[in-house]
């Protein structure tokens, strides 16, 4: 009778100091959703996978905090002030941005932990706020990539660059190639192009006959000047 009420007190503690051992790191480590305001930009960070790693997750609210306010500055001061970022456990894809809440796959970033500066290009895309039919897909795209291009804080690590002009390559390949041709044209025909394009896709009043009213040239016209300055 003796020995079995000793034993009581001694399981119950044990049984206790167990939990705490199972659980209390767990809780200590987890990441919880973030919400942090910065020069007037408040950004509410959510990984769905509690383990998500927390240096990773501490280097993608940097490059927002980096980036998100210079690109409002100069591309649209009248951009979202609160964005939110969710590391999705399941999307298959790598990332998108709609209405102020960007997604990003966990799975991507544990691929290609570097690719950090897909942050820049999604975030460009909340600057961006066309509305709908405002321009082509491929010149979202290609503004957002060039975007990555200028802004990026990590490329470099992140394997990321222009891809050399090929010659399956069209400016309606969108992405890169796309963003590579739009440097070209900043640098060799008419500096601040990027910059009156998205303005005009924002104001809707993007029409084909804008390339020929900011570079003097037609679309198709620049895109032949770009491949004979950039043939091998
Ligand atoms: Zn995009």
């Amino acid at each position: 009778m003796l020995h079995y009420f000793n034993h009581q007190p001694v399981l119950r503690i044990l049984n206790l100091s167990m939990l705490l051992v199972l659980f209390i790191p767990v809780a200590l480590h987890a990441q919880q959703p973030q919400t942090i305001t910065k020069k007037g930009y408040t950004l509410h960070f959510h990984a769905q996978n509690p383990d998500f790693d927390a240096a990773q997750q501490k280097r993608l609210i940097d490059v927002f905090f980096t980036n998100y306010p210079k690109l409002v500055k100069d591309f649209n001061p009248n951009s979202l002030k609160e964005v939110y970022i969710t590391i999705d456990t399941t999307y298959d894809g790598v990332a998108y941005a709609h209405n102020g809440k960007i997604v990003i796959a966990q799975a991507w970033m544990e691929k290609m932990p570097e690719d950090i500066d897909v942050v820049t290009h999604e975030v460009m895309h909340i600057v961006q706020a066309y509305p709908a039919r405002s321009g082509p897909g491929w010149l979202v795209e290609g503004i957002a990539d060039y975007v990555r291009y200028k802004y990026g804080v990590n490329n470099e690590a992140g394997n990321w660059s222009l891809p050399a002009l090929k010659d399956d390559h069209h400016y309606k390949s969108s992405y890169r190639i796309s963003a590579r041709f739009l440097d070209w044209i900043e640098n060799n025909k008419k500096k601040g192009t990027v910059k009156k394009l998205d303005a005009a896709m924002r104001e809707k009043t993007y029409t084909p006959e804008i390339w020929t009213n900011l570079t003097g040239m037609e679309l198709d016209a620049l895109w032949d000047a770009y491949v004979a300055a950039n043939k091998a």
